[in-house]
């Protein structure tokens, strides 16, 4: 017999370690979402448990973050990194050793919340076996992400028929932004039940320090004009629109414009390739002397950077939600995005910072010079997007409204009102 304890949950992320460092190949929003909601809702009362596979063999199997919530960490194929594309083949095994620890463990999760398309395989494949409800977030589609790429990978099938199966069994999708909410319905299905529950930030670590006592902090100069990236090294997110926004902005010669832009790389790896290709370009035009490459900035220093900033720029070209942006506007620090998907969402054009249509160079640099030239006006659209993220994008208001969305399955889904059920393994 298994006991389904009523309050536990899983998260499960094969491919986004919620332990890992953050900001480097495949370690982006993903990893950061899954492990703050985690946080929120174990504040929140619910035993959670994050699970993931090992990609290195240092890595420890359980790691207990606060009393009632872990990362646990499964074999799934080799123990090193395997990029997403060639994962699938090794999910038997994930759910084979998720059903094992259940096993020992003595209990059954009554409720998986499954992030990314692999992981949405996985929790459809353990409904097959036990009582389930099933949450998912998509993360990325791959219906938006193939029509703007080249290379379709051998895969594309495969994930596209798991998104459309999963949009149409589980209990409930989780939209991030309305605009991905649009995409599923005219691009995955019509069919199935979809929430739109937006990513959070943590307001109190973003936010929390002055502009000037950043810049001493960082060395950054008073009157430097400071243009902020902070992301993945990925051809998607257009980080050579932005150094050819700064090649082409008025300002430059009559200001100290500085581009800073931040982000782990390994040599050799697909997110070194592309720093190499956007350093490359730094020096073809001419621009070495004013943007510095801090590399991946941890959670200590990379508020100081958002807080520092006189405009942080998304320039992608496509994201589903964009945290980068919500983590600037709690650091009161306005937003030049690419007029794309949940950035749509999460930036209010001439609110709290400016829209520019993706790839486009002009642009990003009229929207760049534009707060750039008026301080005053950058102090204006920094205040708004506090508030706006106050009001709309905190960790505890997102894990509030999952709590809520579970906690409402669960009385659908219950046949009877006991806390705990036995179940027959
Ligand atoms: N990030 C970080 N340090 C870095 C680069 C990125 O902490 O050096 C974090 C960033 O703050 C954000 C996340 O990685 O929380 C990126 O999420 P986003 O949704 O913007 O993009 P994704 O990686 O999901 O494409």
């Amino acid at each position: 017999m298994l006991i389904n304890q009523k309050n536990r949950i899983a998260l499960i992320s094969v491919d986004g370690d919620p332990a890992a460092e953050i900001g480097q190949e495949e370690a982006g929003g993903q990893n950061v979402y899954v492990r703050q909601v985690g946080y929120a809702l174990a504040q929140q009362g619910w035993q959670v448990d994050m699970f993931t596979r090992y990609s290195s063999p240092e890595q420890a199997a359980i790691i207990q973050h606060q009393p009632n919530c872990r990362t646990i960490r499964l074999k799934t194929g080799p123990a090193e990194f395997i990029g997403r594309d060639n994962l699938f083949e090794h999910l038997p095994e994930f759910v084979a050793q998720f059903q094992n620890f259940q096993q020992v463990e003595g209990f059954q999760y009554p409720i998986v919340h499954t992030n990314y398309w692999l992981s949405s395989w996985v929790g459809m494949e353990l409904k097959k076996h036990q009582p389930l409800i099933q949450v998912h977030t998509y993360h990325s589609l791959g219906a938006v992400k193939y029509r703007s790429i080249a290379d379709i990978p051998a895969i594309a099938s495969l994930r596209l028929a798991v998104e459309k199966a999963c949009l149409e069994s589980v209990e409930r999708v989780i939209a991030t932004s309305p605009q991905e909410h649009e995409h599923m319905r005219t691009l995955v299905s019509t069919q199935g039940q979809i929430e739109v529950i937006p990513c959070g930030t943590d307001i109190e670590k973003f936010g929390s320090i002055e502009r000037s006592v950043a810049r001493q902090v960082l060395g950054i100069a008073p009157d430097a004009k400071m243009v902020f990236y902070v992301g993945r090294f990925d051809r998607r997110k257009g980080i050579d629109t932005l150094v050819q926004a700064i090649a082409k902005s008025s300002l430059r010669g009559q200001a100290k414009v500085q581009l800073v832009i931040g982000g782990g790389s390994r040599p050799g790896y697909s997110d070194g390739i592309e720093r190499s290709r956007i350093e490359s370009i730094v020096a073809e035009l001419g621009l070495e002397d004013c943007t510095t490459f801090p590399g991946r900035l941890d959670e200590v220093v990379l508020p100081k950077y958002y807080a520092a900033a006189d405009v942080c720029v998304v320039p992608s070209h496509y994201e589903p939600f964009g945290l980068v942006a919500i983590e600037a506007m709690a650091s009161r620090t306005p937003v030049v995005a690419s007029d794309v998907g949940g950035l749509q969402f999460t930036v209010v054009p001439e609110v709290t910072g400016l829209l520019a249509p993706p790839k486009n160079e002009v642009a990003f640099a009229a929207a760049i010079d534009r707060i750039l030239t008026n301080p005053d006006w950058r102090n204006q659209l920094g205040e708004a997007g506090r508030q706006r993220v106050e009001i709309a994008f905190s960790w505890q208001s997102v894990a509030y409204r999952l709590t809520l969305l579970y906690s409402h399955l669960q009385a659908q889904n219950t046949p009877t009102p006991e806390s705990q059920t036995e179940i027959a393994a």
